[in-house]
């Protein structure tokens, strides 16, 4: 079975699902939701990828800029089996009533509440889950990262508590209209929203976190003490992370000791867009002091959500009950890394 998708929403998130739907051969992509008719439409058309807008207006305005549009939104959740929703925060929400009046499936994302679908999702924790559900909220980056690794460490031992310090990108690279560009900004808010986004996929954890945003673009960093109720040693850990699927330990010996090294490592192994879908742990960083544990990674706000997507899709419409043949198929199409 081919499955036909639709992307609604072409920004950061959007059009990298898009591509990586194109990538798979269970997936069919029928086309994007665009709403401004800007560079982004243009690369679209350049890579035949059709468009659809909402309505008259908006095609001549496209039609204006010299932008190919093939019809409209609503003509494409007709045609599609299945939506992945990607428009910005907030704004999910409002299209989930379209996707509901013609009868079709559709993945959010993380910028939605929680009660915008019937599962919080990361592939590695709960496909199962996600199977034949109708609406699936793929959680944000940061919630990805701190669910996949917690997840992995749980493996080994009951964990007692989380703490985790959040140090977030100000904003995406191509977003110049935010900041701060000389500050760091702590959130006064305490617990960050990231700890209870947490618990919609890992159940009923003790966890705090504390976030701080910072002037960089490229990626998040996170500084992670885990509290456990068994003796762990630090070669358990480094073990139960390496056979994790998509989270890498960083050798920190070649010089790949900053976000800016892990970037550059995405641009040299030809990676588009500079994408790390792993969770980058530094392996050095990882030690047990006084029995609890310490650990540092980063997370690319990009990219990290992708194959989760791709995987929502395929719980979504029961292409596979086997998470590992899901998550095995989308990281064969992305090249994601099991280790460097
Ligand atoms: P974005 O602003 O880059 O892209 C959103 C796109 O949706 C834009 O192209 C916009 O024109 C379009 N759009 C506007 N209104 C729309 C509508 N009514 N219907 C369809 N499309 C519409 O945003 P983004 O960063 O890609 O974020 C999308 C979602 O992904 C949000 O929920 C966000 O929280 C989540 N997310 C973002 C990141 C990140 O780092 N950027 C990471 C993980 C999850």
């Amino acid at each position: 079975m081919v499955v036909k998708v639709f992307v609604n929403g072409f920004g950061t998130i959007g059009k990298r699902i898009a591509m990586a739907v194109m990538r798979q051969d269970d997936m069919k992509l029928i086309g994007i939701g665009k709403r401004t008719p800007d560079f982004k439409a243009l690369v679209a058309n350049k890579l035949g990828i059709p468009i659809f807008v909402e309505n008259e207006d908006e095609a001549k305005n496209f039609e204006e800029k010299g932008l190919k549009v093939v019809g409209f939104v609503e003509d494409a959740i007709r045609e599609a089996d299945i939506i992945v929703d990607a428009a910005p925060k907030g704004i999910g929400k409002k299209n989930k009533g379209i996707y509901q009046q013609h009868g079709k499936k559709a993945i959010f994302q993380g910028g939605e509440e929680e009660s915008v679908a019937e599962v919080s999702f990361v592939a590695q924790v709960n496909y199962d889950k996600a199977l034949g559900k109708n609406y699936i909220r793929v959680v944000s980056c940061n919630t990805t990262a701190i669910s996949r690794v917690i997840h992995t460490l749980r493996s080994l031992s009951p964990i007692e508590k989380v703490r985790v310090v959040l140090v977030r990108r100000a904003a995406d690279p191509w977003e110049v209209k935010k900041g701060p560009i000389n500050a760091v900004i702590p959130t006064l808010k305490i617990p960050s929203h990231h700890a209870p986004d947490a618990k919609t996929v890992l159940g009923d954890i003790d966890i705090v976190s504390f976030a701080v945003v910072v002037p960089t673009t490229i990626m998040h960093l996170h500084v992670l003490n885990v509290k456990f109720k068994e003796q762990v040693s630090e070669s358990d850990i480094w073990n139960a992370l390496e056979e994790a699927p998509r989270i890498i330990l960083v050798p920190t010996n070649l010089k790949l000791d900053s976000t800016a090294a892990l970037i550059e490592l995405a641009r040299d192994l030809g990676r588009p867009r500079n994408d790390l879908y792993e969770v980058m742990v530094f392996g050095k960083s990882i030690r047990i002091i006084d029995g609890e544990l310490w650990m540092s990674y980063a997370v690319h706000q990009e990219a990290i959500v992708i194959p989760e997507n791709i995987d929502a899709i395929r719980a979504a419409m029961n292409l596979t009950d086997n998470p590992e043949e899901s998550i095995r198929k989308t990281d064969m199409s992305l090249g994601v890394l099991k280790r460097l």
